[in-house]
């Protein structure tokens, strides 16, 4: 039992004096459970802090307040992307992120957050010496205890390699264009969807350069390799957003033109085929095409099929012109 006693003297009566004791068992267990849950607050707190140095040094965070000013950022963040400490501290979120991601990709994370929801996606990160550098990104918004939104926790991975792999599995090496794996994957999406009509359709054009063996042959394989740059180039440059433009094999180029009828599609094949007569290079170049229109009941092969047979016409027909079949 735990008892706390007080003795005072006894005014009344100097010989004596007045002993008070109080039970304070139960004041006593009060305190001593107290230290026991200080102490592991304590402890809690340590290790919170220790878990904390552990985030801050190894995890690429950035916290924004809920108008995406950056409030906080990690050291591993800063180290890793070359920023002093501080130094990004009060400035827009946006001015760290890359302008080559879509503002229409913007516009969808912002409005995924401020509904309270979590966003992930791939994205851009700017780093001090003006280097992009693509991360894998999770962002979580965090309320107040109001409930509306008062920052948001953006947890980045660095996945450059993987992008690296992504563009040597899809991009040809020496024209840049896309290879002919990749162009495989969007034509089998753009024959997934059903809603193709005659007027509104998509076309495969095929291009091949005309005698181009002679060209290797002249001015040797190097100065060739020129040429299939240049006019892979050119044929970028002149196709309209949306399309797709490949190699597809030596000298041979591929494009998917979606929202196209037939005569919309002979068009821009014509159009592409100027844009290459009008090149100026050491050697005048020129190329042959054969368009196809997607109709009900084609297949990847029956397209490419009559692209090619296209192809052939046109050379046929005295190369540097368009048919389609
Ligand atoms: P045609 O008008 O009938 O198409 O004649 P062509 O000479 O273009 O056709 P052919 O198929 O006989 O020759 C294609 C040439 O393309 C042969 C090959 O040496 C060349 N070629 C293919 N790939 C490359 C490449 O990557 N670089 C270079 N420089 N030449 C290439
Ligand atoms: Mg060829
Ligand atoms: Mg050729």
């Amino acid at each position: 039992m735990q008892l706390q006693v007080t003795i005072s003297p006894y005014i009344i009566d100097q010989a004596m004096v007045m002993i008070a004791v109080y039970d304070i068992s139960d004041l006593h267990e009060l305190k001593l459970t107290l230290q026991k849950q200080m102490k592991k607050i304590e402890h809690l707190n340590h290790e919170l802090q220790h878990d904390k140095q552990i985030i801050d040094d190894n995890l690429l965070i950035v916290k924004t307040d809920g108008e995406f000013h950056i409030i906080e950022v990690s050291k591993a963040f800063n180290t890793f992307f070359g920023f002093e400490k501080n130094e990004l501290v009060d400035s827009q979120l946006q001015v760290i992120c890359s302008d080559k991601i879509p503002v229409s990709e913007y516009a969808q994370m912002k409005n995924t957050l401020q509904n309270g929801q979590r966003w992930s996606g791939e994205i851009e990160i700017i780093s001090k010496n003006k280097q992009a550098i693509w991360v894998d990104a999770v962002v979580t918004p965090w309320s107040n205890n109001s409930g509306s939104l008062s920052s948001y926790t953006a947890i980045y991975h660095d996945i450059t390699d993987k992008k690296r792999l992504e563009l040597l599995a899809t991009t040809d090496p020496l024209t840049k264009l896309y290879n002919r794996y990749k162009f495989d994957e969007i034509f089998g999406i753009m024959l997934m969807r059903e809603h193709w009509k005659t007027d509104d359709s998509f076309a495969i054009v095929m291009a091949d350069i005309d005698h181009f063996k002679q060209i290797n042959d002249v001015y040797g394989h190097p100065r060739g390799d020129e040429v299939l740059v240049q006019i892979a180039k050119v044929l970028s440059q002149t196709l309209q957003n949306g399309d797709v433009i490949a190699r597809w094999g030596g000298e041979e180029f591929i494009f998917l033109l979606s929202h196209v009828s037939a005569s919309k599609a002979i068009h821009v094949a014509e159009k592409l085929r100027m844009a290459v007569e009008q090149l100026r290079l050491f050697v005048d170049v020129r190329l042959s095409f054969g368009v196809s229109l997607f109709v009900e009941g084609d297949t990847h092969a029956t397209l490419l099929n009559r692209a090619d047979t296209a192809l052939y016409k046109a050379k046929k027909n005295g190369r540097n012109r368009v048919e389609i079949v």
